[in-house]
C-alpha cells in the first residue's frame, strides 16, 4: 500500500499520534510532522510535540498557526444549539469537518514537499464517534487528492490510518512494544502543567493505564 519513502504525519501530542509516528519510524520512513495551533490549544500540546517530533528525529515540524479561526474550538454543545437539534448525540470536542481542514492543509505540505503518504492516528474507537475520521472519509479525501493536486498525474497520494484497527488501549499497548516515551505525550483538554484527570480526553487515557494494569507517568491534579 504505501509507495514513497516519506510521511508527514498528523501530531497532536497525544498517545494516537504519537504511536502513529513511531510505528512510521519503526517501517524506516522520512519523517515530517505538523501540528495545528488553533483556538484556545494550551502552548504545552505544541511543545510536547516539538519534543516528540525532535526524538522521533523528524526532517521538520510545522506548526500551522490557526489562531484566526477563532469559532474554531472544542466544544461541548448546549441543548439550545441548533446543531445539537439536528442530532441529540453530538460529542463533546466535535468540530465539524476538522479534519477536511486539518488534512487539506497537510495535503497542501505534503505536496510541496514531495511527500505521498499522509498519517493520521485515529483509532478505532475514534472512528465510531467523528463521523470525519471514517474509512469512508479518508478513502473519498484520498480519491479527491489524486485528482485535484498539480502532482498527482505522476504521484499517488495516500492517506494512511495505521491505528483505525485498535482501541484506545490496544493503542496504549502499541505504545509501550515501541518504547515511547509516554511522559512526552499531553492529552488534556482543560489545563497544562498539571492534567485535570476528569475532561474526556485525561478519562480516556486513564481508563487505558488502568486496563493494562499501568501508571501514567504525566502529572495529574490530586
Ligand atoms: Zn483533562
Amino acid at each position: 500500500m504505501l509507495s514513497n519513502n516519506n510521511v508527514l504525519v498528523l501530531l497532536s501530542g497525544g498517545i494516537d499520534s504519537t504511536v502513529a509516528l513511531w510505528k512510521m519510524k519503526e517501517q524506516g520512513y522520512n519523517l515530517y510532522t505538523i501540528t495545528f495551533n488553533y483556538f484556545k490549544r494550551f502552548s504545552k500540546e505544541i511543545e510536547c510535540c516539538s519534543q516528540i517530533s525532535k526524538l522521533a528525529g523528524t526532517i521538520e515540524h510545522k506548526i500551522i498557526n490557526l489562531d484566526f479561526l477563532s469559532e474554531f474550538e472544542d466544544e461541548i454543545y448546549s441543548s439550545s444549539s441548533s446543531l445539537y437539534k439536528k442530532n441529540n448525540i453530538i460529542p463533546p470536542n466535535y468540530i465539524s469537518f476538522r479534519n477536511l481542514i486539518f488534512y487539506s492543509l497537510a495535503a497542501w505540505y505534503a505536496e510541496t514537499h514531495g511527500i505521498e503518504i499522509i498519517v493520521g492516528g485515529h483509532n478505532k474507537n475514534d472512528i465510531n464517534y467523528f463521523p470525519d475520521t471514517s474509512i469512508n472519509f479518508f478513502e473519498d479525501l484520498t480519491k479527491l487528492f489524486n485528482f485535484s493536486t498539480y502532482t498527482s498525474n505522476k504521484i499517488q497520494y495516500d492517506i494512511f490510518m495505521p491505528l483505525h484497527k485498535l482501541t484506545k488501549t490496544q493503542v496504549l499497548e502499541e505504545a509501550i512494544r515501541l518504547k515511547i516515551p509516554l511522559d512526552l505525550t499531553w492529552s488534556c483538554e482543560k489545563q497544562e502543567n498539571f492534567a485535570c484527570g476528569l475532561c474526556r480526553s485525561c478519562t480516556l487515557r486513564l481508563t487505558s493505564f488502568k486496563k493494562i494494569n499501568m501508571i501514567d507517568p504525566i502529572q495529574y491534579d490530586d
